[in-house]
C-alpha cells in the first residue's frame, strides 16, 4: 500500500496500540459559556443545537449507558477492541471542578476496554486546576487529548463567528496544557468569511511552531437552524467548492510540521442537517482525491516548510 502523504491519526495509534482504536462519542450535557450569555448568546455561527457533535448519543443516558451501548455497536459493526471516550458535544470542560471529576471518573470505569479520553473545549474554558485533574488521567499506555476549538490565529475572524474569545486566550490554556504535559489536537476550519490564501497558510505555520500533537481539519459549512445558514439563504456566505477545498487542505497540510498528527481532513457534516455544501458527504471521495492531489504534485506534509527551509540555509 502507498505511504499515505501525511500523517494520519489513525495510524500513529495503531502504531501505538497495535490496532485500531475508535472512539466512542458522548454527550454529557454540558453546555458553552457561547450560548448561556456568560461570554455570548446565540454561539459560533456555524454551532448548530447539538454543540457541534456527531448526534450519535442521547444526552438524557448517563455517560456509562452511552459508552456501553456504543462499544457493542461498534464492536459488531467494525471488530472493534479498544476505545476512546470522547467528550465532544458542547464545552467539556465548562462546569464545576466536582462534576468534572465526576464524570471523568465515570467514563474511564464505564468499560474495560476504554483506554483514555478525548475532552474536547473552548480554550478559554480551562484553567490550572482543571488541566491538573485531566492531567491525572495521563497514565503511560493509556490514551489522553485535549481537543481545542482554535480554528484560526486571526482575531478578525473569531470576531466575524462570533467566537467569543480571542487568539491569546488559545495560547493561554495551549501553554497550560504542554506544561501539563498533556496532548492536544487543536482544531481548525479552512473557508471562514473574510479569510484570504495567506491567512490560512499562517494558521498552519504558526501550529508549525507551536507543534501540538494533532490537528483537525474542518471546512466551514451551513447547518439548519445556525446564523450561517441565514448568511448562505440570503447569499452573503458561499462554501468552498470541492475542487478548490482539495487544493486548500493540500496547500495547508504542506505548510504544516510532518510531527503533528492529522486526526481529520473532513468537515462533519451530518446527512440531515447540512446545508451546504453537500458534497462534504462524499468523504471517501474527498480523501481520495487529496491524497491524488499529493501524488500530482510529488509533495507531503510539511513540504512547502522543508523548501522554505532549504531557501533560507542557502541563502535564496
Ligand atoms: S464554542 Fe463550541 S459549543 Fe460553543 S457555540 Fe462555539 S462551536 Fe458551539
Amino acid at each position: 500500500m502507498r505511504e499515505k502523504p501525511y500523517l494520519a491519526y489513525s495510524d500513529v495509534l495503531k502504531a501505538k496500540f497495535g490496532h485500531r482504536v475508535y472512539k466512542v462519542t458522548l454527550d454529557a450535557g454540558f453546555t458553552c459559556p457561547n450560548r448561556d450569555a456568560t461570554k455570548g448568546v446565540g454561539g459560533c455561527t456555524f454551532c448548530d443545537e447539538t454543540g457541534s457533535s456527531s448526534r450519535a448519543q442521547n444526552k438524557k443516558d448517563t455517560i456509562t449507558a452511552q459508552i456501553q451501548k456504543n462499544v457493542e455497536i461498534m464492536r459488531r459493526r467494525f471488530k472493534a477492541e479498544k476505545f476512546v471516550a470522547y467528550f465532544q458535544s458542547y464545552t467539556n470542560t465548562y462546569s464545576k471542578i466536582e462534576r468534572l471529576k465526576r464524570l471523568y471518573d465515570e467514563a474511564m470505569a464505564a468499560h474495560p476496554d476504554i483506554i483514555g479520553m478525548s475532552i474536547s473545549t473552548r480554550p478559554d474554558c480551562v484553567n490550572e486546576e482543571k488541566l491538573d485533574l485531566i492531567a491525572q488521567y495521563n497514565h503511560p499506555g493509556g490514551y489522553l487529548c485535549v481537543e481545542y476549538g482554535m480554528q484560526t490565529i486571526h482575531d478578525h475572524t473569531l470576531e466575524l463567528i462570533n467566537r467569543c474569545e480571542t487568539h491569546a486566550d488559545f495560547v493561554h490554556a495551549f501553554n497550560l496544557t504542554r506544561e501539563r504535559n498533556i496532548p492536544m489536537c487543536v482544531h481548525v476550519i479552512l473557508g471562514l468569511p473574510g479569510e484570504t490564501h495567506a491567512d490560512m497558510m499562517a494558521t498552519a505555520m504558526r501550529l508549525s511552531e507551536m507543534l501540538p500533537e494533532g490537528v483537525k481539519i474542518h471546512l466551514l459549512c451551513a447547518m439548519k437552524h445556525t446564523p450561517l445558514e441565514q448568511q448562505y439563504l440570503r447569499g452573503e456566505w458561499e462554501p468552498l467548492a470541492q475542487e478548490a477545498y482539495v487544493q486548500l487542505v493540500c496547500d495547508f497540510i504542506e505548510h504544516l510540521d510532518p510531527s503533528i498528527a492529522i486526526h481529520r481532513i473532513t468537515g462533519n457534516g451530518h446527512r440531515d442537517g447540512l446545508v451546504a455544501p453537500r458534497w462534504l458527504l462524499k468523504k471517501q471521495e474527498v480523501l481520495m482525491q487529496v491524497e491524488q492531489e499529493f501524488l500530482k504534485r510529488g509533495t507531503r506534509q510539511g513540504a512547502t516548510l522543508e523548501a522554505t527551509t532549504l531557501s533560507t540555509s542557502k541563502g535564496i
